[in-house]
């Protein structure tokens, strides 16, 4: 366990912790601190092109277990190059100006590895982006210019995961604009509610986040919801889980989307609030929690013109990554990843604890919902969360391929999986990236 100190990459942590690294690599994790990302800086002299194999690879699956384990065997001279390749600054140039995207990556890369000595309630992250699950590892670019990696596990956790969560978050967005777009396309309407209730620092996530997807039930439960339905033509909803924290503890609330056959009046409009919000209340209360005040609920209605703007503002909320790192943290309302961060920045042990509880709390915990029939009815395919974090992108081009032992070393390195990445999406011809992997070949023993 780190107490959120600060510390510089030190090589000798990379033997030192290859020891106690939950998948089993030999690597470890090298304690990166935050914000001040350890890529390696400038100054390396430029390096010639070497021959670097590239292509595609053969393909055939190790099993998932088993790549690691192998990695176990290079123990030694592994870490030694690693620990070399950390002394060499320069190892790859920096890129200058990132795009947001790649800004973006950094940090959620960074975070993902610092995230895994403290998260022991998910211990499929400590895996996800190092373990391979083939036999080599591609860098591979997609058409839009974006690069990844394939052969490598992804753990598909959209609660504790910032890379992963990022994946689920823009897939899910992408299949909520498609469904409005289709829906206002068949003339419907749209109304957004938003439901939460009161809570304090003393209430437990585990409890209120329980409440709030009990109250979402109710809502669509009874004959009182059977009349509502019919009357005000109900098609279906898509119901999303956000928490944030602030001041007054975990703040959970419940954004649905409802859609109806054709747009609703305002008097209607507030009839369906009035609806959920009474049965949301009442399920509350049941439980014996505060009574909800009337700023507990919210309908808006959602048009045909601000769909690209509610699915950018839903996949930053999916994405529970808004408003952390350089975007600016608030200090009134925080995402999980922003508390995590704050951790990792102050050491904060209050901070540390807030986290442990939130993996632990929302675990079972469904972020998105969708109302039977609405996905088909709108020919949206149906991903679990862990296949769209492993997905591959279709038509993306091999731009270079690492052995074990190689992807090893590129493990060790902090950042450097990111900078390889960076290095494929440079249009110079994967030059950068041809000459980044001609120093990763391991000498034989
Ligand atoms: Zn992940």
């Amino acid at each position: 366990m780190v107490c959120g100190l600060k510390v510089a990459p030190d090589p000798r942590a990379v033997n030192r912790e290859s020891r106690q690294t939950p998948c089993s690599s030999p690597l470890g994790t090298p304690t990166t601190p935050l914000g001040t990302p350890p890529y390696p800086p400038s100054g390396m002299p430029a390096v010639a092109a070497a021959t670097a194999p590239t292509g595609r690879a053969s393909g055939r699956p190790a099993p998932r277990e088993a790549s690691c384990t192998q990695l176990e065997k290079n123990a030694s001279r592994v870490s030694t190059t690693a620990a070399a390749l950390e002394k060499q600054s320069g190892f790859i140039r920096p890129g200058g100006w990132l795009s947001p995207h790649q800004d973006a990556r950094r940090q959620r890369y960074a975070l993902r590895d610092a995230l895994r000595d403290v998260s022991p309630q998910t211990p499929r992250l400590a895996k996800c982006g190092r373990c391979r699950v083939a036999d080599r590892v591609e860098v591979r670019r997609g058409v839009e210019g974006r690069a990844h990696f394939t052969g490598v596990t992804s753990c598909g956790s959209v609660w504790a995961c910032p890379v992963c969560a990022a994946k689920i978050a823009a897939r899910r967005a992408d299949e909520v604009a498609l469904t409005l777009s289709g829906h206002f396309a068949a003339g419907g309407g749209v109304v957004m509610l938003t439901l939460t209730l009161p809570h304090t620092v003393g209430d437990r996530l585990k409890r209120t986040r329980t409440l709030a997807a009990a109250g979402w039930k109710r809502v669509m439960q009874g004959r009182a919801w059977i009349t509502t339905r019919d009357t005000l033509g109900v098609v279906g909803f898509i119901r999303t889980l956000e928490v944030t924290h602030g001041a007054n503890g975990w703040h959970p609330h419940v954004h649905a989307l409802v859609l109806t056959e054709s747009p609703l009046e305002p008097s209607e409009r507030e009839a369906l609030r009035l609806h959920a919000f009474g049965a949301w209340r009442a399920a509350v209360v049941k439980q014996g929690h505060p009574v909800p005040q009337d700023w507990c609920s919210k309908a808006t209605t959602i048009t045909d013109e601000g769909i690209a703007q509610y699915a950018t503002k839903m996949g930053a909320a999916l994405e529970l990554t808004q408003g952390a790192g350089k975007l600016g943290r608030s200090t009134t309302s925080r995402t999980p990843f922003a508390v995590a961060l704050d951790y990792f920045d102050t050491g904060d042990a209050d901070d540390l604890a807030l986290w442990m509880e939130w993996q632990r709390d929302m675990k079972g915990a469904r972020q998105l919902t969708w109302s039977r029939g609405l996905k088909a009815r709108y020919a949206i395919t149906e991903q679990t969360d862990e296949q769209i974090a492993a997905a591959e992108v279709p038509d993306a081009t091999v731009m270079g391929v690492l052995s074990a032992d190689e992807w090893a070393v590129v493990v060790a390195v902090p950042g450097l999986r990111v900078r390889l990445l960076e290095a494929a999406e440079r249009n110079d011809g994967g030059m950068t990236l041809e000459r980044v992997l001609s120093r990763l070949r391991v000498p034989p023993p």
